[in-house]
């Protein structure tokens, strides 16, 4: 089943069959299996930020993603740099052992892991501290066992609303934080005290009704 579930006001999609993922983004060849596609690093903007920074457990992980000896901070953003086994990478790209997948450009993502997954166990973070890419992704294979499904034009049509609503925020963020010219890099405690003071906007997401997928598959967030 996929459905739509909220964290505190933070809306994500969940897939029922994430749990036994046996999707072709949760291959892993790197020593942490079982990740589903959590390979990805993910990226708080904005948004994410400010709404860590207005309380006491928000602000203990943000400080716990800038603590993460691989993570880079932007202007206005933070990327949060996990895990990568270059050098198996490296092997299978010179070997013959290649995986012909068409639809996967990047076999790097066989060899990474996001710093907030567990093997076997999935995203160790509420879904209110991930960002909005962790909580709406669906993946291919998710996407054919529902595509004909009535619901699913509405699924993808309320993503694209939200995500858009995330980008005029984030926008929104960045022009206040250039007015007083500061940025993360520049200031962090300053960007964080004006973050702090701006009014936290929430999106009302329409609660949508749940899809029912026929056959499915499926580890991971
Ligand atoms: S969305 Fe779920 S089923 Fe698809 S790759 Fe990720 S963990 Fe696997
Ligand atoms: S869902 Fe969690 S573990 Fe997976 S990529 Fe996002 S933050 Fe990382």
């Amino acid at each position: 089943m996929v459905y739509v579930d909220f964290d505190h006001e933070i809306p994500r999609y969940v897939y029922t069959g994430c749990a036994n993922c046996s999707s072709v983004m949760g291959i892993s060849m790197c020593s942490i299996t079982n990740r589903g596609c959590c390979y990805y690093y993910p990226k708080y903007t904005l948004v994410d930020i400010q709404k860590m920074a207005r309380t006491l457990e928000g602000l203990t992980f943000l400080n716990s993603i800038i603590q993460l000896p691989t993570r880079e901070v932007e202007p206005f953003r933070i990327i949060a740099k996990g895990y990568f086994d270059r050098k198996s990478y490296n092997e299978y790209i010179m070997g013959k052992n290649r995986l012909n997948i068409s639809n996967i450009q990047d076999h790097s993502i066989f060899f990474k892991a996001c710093p907030f997954v567990k093997s076997g166990f999935g995203c160790t973070l509420p879904p209110r501290y991930r960002t909005y890419v962790c909580n709406f992704f669906l993946c291919d294979e998710i996407i054919q066992s529902i595509k004909t499904k009535n619901c699913f034009e509405v699924y993808i049509r309320e993503r694209e609303r939200y995500v858009r609503w995330i980008e005029w925020e984030n926008t929104s963020l960045m022009k206040i934080l250039q007015e007083y010219k500061v940025d993360l890099i520049k200031d962090w405690e300053g960007s964080i005290r004006i973050l702090q003071d701006i009014p936290l906007n929430i999106y009302e997401f329409p609660k949508l009704h749940p899809i029912v997928v026929d056959t499915g598959s499926s580890r991971g967030a």
